[in-house]
């Protein structure tokens, strides 16, 4: 099953008054009981802005040293709420408040919009002298901002500009709610779940006759695809996860792709994909193709290697000649498992007895103890849910405080559905303001595989991101950086728990959990690159759509994904319709989830400084003081040439690829 990993972003960047009491004090979560809380906190924060606006648009023409800390005030106050209410309107169990937030949004989102064409303020933007190399580059990131606002448009753009803009806001959202909302049940009899663990399905409400009805959590979903053994019942499962979103996501999506088409257009690009990759690390569209098909040359034939060895397994289970064996989508997770098994001997299920959920979380804090010198302690805060916790990140050495993070595990009907994290407040050191972030994640609570405990990791990677950044502008704080690079850090981490060392570290937090057996874990490390070719080709298939439908023509979504996932090896299945869930693309990650593959360049290269060391606190301190703290106040690549001590390369992606 493919899990997509999701780091949401908020707002663009440089976003912009209001200074704030200078403290060290660590985040706390508002609480909203009504939707006429979150109104009256939106009322305020707008009214703010707008006082904000005028007060900068009033300044001397001089030119201010002081524009640049004015600005990322404004942005400070507009995260102050609408911060929080972006996590909120992913979590929160009130549908009324989930509304009440997304209206929020829409409200700044249209307020930003129009802030950054005022011809005013970029005026006074283009005569400050940066004082360094981070006033230099928040300076550019702001004017680029302006500029692809609109600011140096013809009025008659602008206001064209500014409408896409709050259209393409609130189609997001409501493609985003389609899919959070979901409530999509497949009817299965015990007979037609024969393999699946009973734990999965024996507590699920049934219908009129008896059959029980699952829903499309990971903790249920995963275990149907890889594990039932009627490929009737697989398919069921898998035709209704691949049909959220229906024809309603559909249409959203074709009015996105040819808005963000019109809105380069504004601006004299014929593609959105090209408008949007200038302010990425890749630069142009062209490039990014390019590196996308060296990923693919790499792949392409253990690709056919992958589904030729599970074809012979398929054969094989049904009895049949392997030239009269077609495998389809659904039999693909399934008869992965059924090889990985046969091969390694490996079964992730087995894992989840060593992993419980609440043990996992404290050994990733632990991780982060042992690197970098940072505890987390529960923080009694009033939350959202009883399942979501908050923590005080605190310094070891100094025991200052550093951030809150916010974790919310388990999956709840109406929550999102994937795995995320919410950078939603950020650190500033002009104003001594402390960072805070939301894990979101839907977890199995009887226990994790290894898998899972990946996707936790890497989320937490994210949260590290965002908790351990310690800039001098909120704009450029945590995981306010480049799209192809913010992957990184999250990603980086990923393959630290096949190191026995590392899984060792269980025995420090939960003293009544099992050590996972050596065997088992160095069956799972020889495991985990089997069948990467049909992984890597997967996440290729994704970032190539994605380019596609932001590219020069005009498309239509279900038509182009049904083409483009019909020249793969598996094909496409008629009446599917994937890109309806894609929420990447509809959200901040349009012409950008090629981000996924870019970043796993450098985070393969950041690894190679923990190379047999991998709890170590020297260069864990290391990789803290620079990659980490910096957040987006300094170029990727610089960052990874101070880390590493040398310029960054693709040596390690490339042996990562084939091995
Ligand atoms: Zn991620």
């Amino acid at each position: 099953m493919n899990i997509i990993h999701r780091l949401a972003l908020i707002a663009s960047v440089g976003t912009l008054l209001f200074s704030q009491a200078a403290t060290a004090a660590p985040y706390t979560m508002p609480v909203y009981v009504s939707a006429a809380d979150v109104k009256a906190d939106c009322d305020r924060m707008m009214n703010d802005l707008a006082d904000a606006q005028a007060k900068l648009e009033a300044m001397p023409g001089t030119g201010g040293v002081a524009l640049l800390p004015q600005l990322d005030a404004m942005y400070r106050r507009y995260e102050d709420t609408d911060g929080p209410m972006s996590l909120l309107t992913a979590v929160h169990p009130d549908k009324a408040i989930r509304d009440a937030t997304e209206a929020c949004d829409l409200r700044y989102q249209a307020f930003n919009s129009s802030f950054l064409q005022s011809t005013k303020v970029f005026a006074l933007l283009k005569q400050v002298q940066p004082a360094d190399d981070i006033d230099r580059r928040f300076l550019k990131d702001t004017i680029d901002a302006f500029t692809d606002a609109g600011a140096a448009l013809p009025a008659d753009k602008q206001k064209r500009a500014q409408d896409i803009n709050n259209e393409i806001s609130r189609l997001s959202q409501e493609f985003e709610r389609v899919v959070r909302e979901d409530k999509t049940r497949v009817a299965f009899t015990e007979a037609e779940l024969n393999g699946v663990p009973p734990d999965v399905w024996k507590d699920a409400k049934r219908d009129e006759q008896g059959r029980y009805l699952l829903g499309m959590a990971y903790p249920t979903l995963g275990p149907v695809i890889e594990r039932a053994v009627n490929p009737k019942s697989r398919e069921r499962m898998w035709r209704a996860f691949q049909s959220r979103g229906g024809s309603v996501n559909l249409k959203t999506l074709t009015q996105l792709a040819d808005l963000r088409r019109e809105y380069a257009g504004l601006f004299g690009f014929d593609s959105y994909a090209d408008f949007a990759e200038r302010r990425r690390m890749a630069e142009t569209a062209a490039e990014v193709q390019k590196f996308l098909g060296t990923v693919k040359d790499a792949v392409v034939k253990r690709e056919v290697a992958d589904i030729t060895l599970l074809r012979t397994f398929m054969a094989r289970d049904l009895k049949r000649p392997v030239a009269a064996t077609k495998i389809e989508r659904w039999d693909v997770a399934y008869y992965t498992e059924m090889a990985r098994k046969a091969k390694f001997a490996v079964d992730e299920e087995e894992f989840r007895q060593y992993f419980p959920p609440d043990a996992s979380v404290k050994f990733v804090f632990r991780l982060a103890t042992r690197l970098f010198g940072v505890e987390f302690v529960p923080s009694p805060e009033p939350l959202w849910h009883a399942d979501a916790h908050a923590f005080e990140v605190v310094d070891v050495a100094t025991k200052k405080p550093l951030a809150t993070l916010y974790v919310d595990l388990y999956p709840r009907e109406d929550k999102f559905s994937h795995a995320a994290m919410w950078g939603f407040h950020n650190p500033s050191t002009l104003v001594g303001r402390l960072p805070a972030g939301g894990l979101v994640a839907n977890l199995d609570r009887k226990g994790l595989t290894i898998d899972e405990l990946k996707t936790l990791l890497h989320e937490f990677g994210h949260a590290l991101h965002q908790v351990l950044s310690n800039t001098r502008y909120a704009s450029q704080g945590g995981t306010n950086v480049q799209l192809d690079y913010v992957e990184a850090p999250s990603q980086m981490l990923e393959d630290w728990i096949y190191d026995p060392v590392v899984l060792a570290v269980f025995k420090d937090v939960c003293a009544d959990c099992k050590p996972v057996p050596a065997a088992l874990l160095a069956k799972a490390d020889k495991a985990r690159h089997f069948a990467k070719g049909i992984a890597v080709s997967r996440q290729h298939l994704y970032a190539s759509y994605d380019l596609a439908l932001h590219g020069k023509e005009p498309q239509d979504p279900l038509t182009l994904w049904a083409r483009m996932e019909g020249a793969t090896p598996l094909g496409y299945v008629e009446g599917s319709m994937l890109p309806a869930s894609f929420g990447h693309i509809a959200s901040g990650y349009a012409a950008g989830y090629y981000g996924y593959l870019w970043s796993l360049v450098m985070a393969e290269d950041l690894r190679t400084a923990f190379e047999g060391k991998k709890l170590s606190s020297e260069v864990g301190h290391r990789y803290r003081d620079t990659v980490l703290a910096n957040g987006g106040q300094i170029a990727p690549k610089e960052l990874v040439r101070q880390f590493l001590g040398r310029p960054t390369d693709s040596k390690a992606f490339f042996k990562s690829l084939n091995k």
